[in-house]
C-alpha cells in the first residue's frame, strides 16, 4: 500500500539500496495537546535527548548501550511539513535561549535508530534500524471528531448550548441580531459572522476552556479564509436554497469532509504510541470551571481512540488500534518534586474515564509528570518558622531571577475534580500567573541532550520495547 511504498523510498533515497527496506521497523508515534501544552518543547528535547543521550537513565536501550546511533532522516511523507527540529532546538539552546514557535498544524519528523541488542543476544540479532515517525498534530483537531456524527443543526444548537454558560459572546450574539439567516447569501455577510464566532472562540480559548470547535477555526493555517472556515451557528429557522442559512449548512458538511475525514483518515489511523500533552498546571491556575472543562474535553478527545465507538473510526482503524498512549501532564518544573505525585493525580483523575475505556479498548496507558525542558532549579528556603520548597529561575517578561512557591496542590485530587467540594481548597497561588520562567542557558556536557524530567521514563513508556 502506500504507506509501504513512501517508506521504501524514504530508506531507498538515503542509502541508495532495496536491501533491509523491509526489514526496517517503523514506529509512527503521535503527539498531540491542545494548543500551548507543550508539544513543540517536548519533541525538540525528545529528539535532541535521543540523539544524545547522556541524560536518558531510565530509557534501558539508551542506559545498556542497544541504541548505537541516532540520527535524522527524511521523512516518509513527502507533503506533510518537515517538524522545524534544528530551528527550535537553536531557539532553545542557543546564546540567548527562548521558548519556540508553536506548533499551529501538522508537522512530522523521522529519527532513526541502529539498534542492536546489549549482552548476549548481540551477536544473534545483528544491527536493526528502527525509524521512529513523530508527528506533531493539534488536540484541537481530535476534538472535530465529535462533528462527524452532528449535522449542521445540531452543532448549531450544542454551540449554542455552551455559549450560555461561557463569556465572551456578546458580540457574536450581537451580530446575529442584524443577520437575517434566510436572505440570499451574501458573501461580505458570511464573513461577518464568521469573524464574529471565530473571536468569541479565540477569546474563550483564551478564558482556559477548552473545547472550542471547530479546531480549524483557532488554527488555520493555509485555509485561512476558505469557505470551509467561513460559516458560524445559526439559530433554527428557514433555510430556502442559496440563502445564508443552506449556505452554512452545505459549508460545514464540506468543513467534516474536507477537513476533518481526511486528516483522521490519512494521519490518526497510522498511528501506533501516542503522548496526550496535558497542561494542568494552566488550567488549575485558571480555576474551577477551567478544569471542569479541560476535564471533559480530554474525555471527548480521547474518544478518538476508541475506534469501536464511532463507526467513522472503525472503518478506517480497520482493525489495527493505537497500543500505547501516556497522558503527561507538562510544565512539571513549575513545581518541587515534592508535588510531582500530587500532579500525576490530578493528571490520573482527569482522565480515569477515558483511561478505562481505552484499557478496555486493549491500549496500554499510563499517567506522568514530566518537564521536556527544564527551566528551574529547585531550593529550600526559611519563610519565618516555616521552610518551604521553591523552584528558582529566570521570569520570562523581566530576565530576573526569582524563587517562588505556587502554593501546594490538594493530595486529594477529588477536591479539584468534583464541583461540590470545588472552593473548600485554594487553588494554586496568585504566584503561579507570574510564574512563567525563559529557558535557561544550558552548560552542556558533550554527549548530554537538554536537563528534562521524567522525559526518559515517557520514552521508555513510548517505544522502549521497540528498542
Ligand atoms: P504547543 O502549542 O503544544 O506546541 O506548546 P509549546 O511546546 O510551544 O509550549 C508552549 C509554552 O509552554 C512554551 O512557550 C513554554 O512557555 C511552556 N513550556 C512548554 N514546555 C515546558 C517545560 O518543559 N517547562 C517549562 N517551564 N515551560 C514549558
Amino acid at each position: 500500500g502506500a504507506i509501504a511504498d513512501g517508506v521504501t523510498r524514504g530508506v531507498e533515497a538515503v542509502s541508495g539500496t532495496v536491501t533491509g527496506a523491509f526489514s526496517d521497523e517503523v514506529i509512527r508515534l503521535g503527539v498531540t495537546g491542545l494548543s500551548r501544552a507543550g508539544k513543540t518543547v517536548f519533541i525538540t528535547s525528545l529528539v535532541a535527548n535521543l540523539m544524545n543521550r547522556g541524560r536518558m537513565g531510565q530509557l534501558r536501550a539508551a542506559a545498556n548501550g542497544s541504541i548505537r546511533t541516532a540520527y535524522l532522516q527524511p521523512q516518509p511523507d513527502d507533503t506533510v511539513p518537515r517538524f522545524d527540529y534544528e530551528t527550535h532546538l537553536d531557539a532553545l539552546t542557543g546564546p540567548a535561549p527562548h521558548w519556540p514557535e508553536s506548533t499551529r498544524a501538522i508537522s512530522e519528523l523521522r529519527l532513526s535508530f541502529r539498534v542492536q541488542q546489549a549482552g548476549l543476544l548481540a551477536g544473534l540479532r545483528g544491527v536493526r534500524t528502527v525509524h521512529l515517525d513523530i508527528v506533531d498534530y493539534p488536540g484541537e483537531w481530535l476534538l472535530d471528531l465529535a462533528l462527524i456524527e452532528k449535522d449542521y443543526a445540531e452543532w448549531s444548537a450544542d454551540t449554542f448550548a455552551r455559549m450560555e454558560v461561557r463569556p465572551h459572546s456578546e458580540a457574536f450574539r450581537a451580530a446575529l441580531e442584524t443577520a437575517d439567516p434566510a436572505a440570499k447569501l451574501e458573501e461580505p455577510e458570511a464573513k461577518r459572522l464568521a469573524a464574529a464566532f471565530t473571536e468569541y472562540l479565540k477569546a474563550t480559548r483564551e478564558e482556559g476552556y477548552s473545547d472550542c470547535t471547530p479546531g480549524r477555526f483557532l488554527l488555520p493555517g493555509e485555509m485561512e479564509g476558505s469557505p470551509v472556515l467561513t460559516f458560524a451557528p445559526l439559530p433554527p429557522g428557514e433555510s430556502p436554497r442559496g440563502s445564508l442559512a443552506r449556505e452554512f449548512a452545505r459549508r460545514y458538511d464540506a468543513y467534516k469532509r474536507e477537513v476533518v475525514k481526511p486528516f483522521f483518515r490519512e494521519h490518526f489511523a497510522r498511528i501506533d504510541r501516542q503522548i496526550v500533552l496535558v497542561d494542568a498546571l494552566g488550567a488549575i491556575h485558571a480555576g474551577p470551571r477551567a478544569v471542569e472543562d479541560l476535564r471533559r474535553t480530554l474525555a471527548e478527545i480521547l474518544t478518538a481512540f476508541r475506534p469501536g465507538a464511532n463507526s467513522f473510526l472503525s472503518r478506517i482503524f480497520g482493525g489495527k488500534r493505537v497500543e500505547r498512549i501516556l497522558f503527561a501532564a507538562t510544565k512539571a518544573d513549575h513545581l518541587h518534586h515534592a508535588q510531582h505525585p500530587q500532579l500525576t493525580a490530578i493528571m490520573e483523575a482527569l482522565v480515569s474515564d477515558a483511561r478505562r475505556r481505552a484499557d478496555f479498548a486493549g491500549a496500554r496507558t499510563q499517567a506522568m509528570s514530566i518537564a521536556a525542558l527544564r527551566a528551574t532549579t529547585e531550593d529550600r528556603v526559611s519563610h519565618g518558622e516555616e521552610t518551604l520548597d521553591v523552584v528558582r529561575g529566570v521570569l520570562l517578561d523581566s530576565g530576573k531571577r526569582a524563587a517562588f512557591h505556587p502554593g501546594a496542590l490538594p493530595a486529594d485530587p477529588s477536591h479539584l475534580l468534583v464541583p461540590a467540594r470545588q472552593g473548600a481548597e485554594a487553588w494554586l497561588d496568585e504566584d503561579y500567573a507570574i510564574m512563567r520562567f525563559a529557558p535557561q542557558p544550558i552548560a552542556l556536557k558533550p554527549g548530554e541532550g537538554p536537563p528534562h524530567i521524567r522525559l526518559d521514563r515517557a520514552a521508555e513508556f513510548l517505544i522502549g520495547d521497540r528498542l
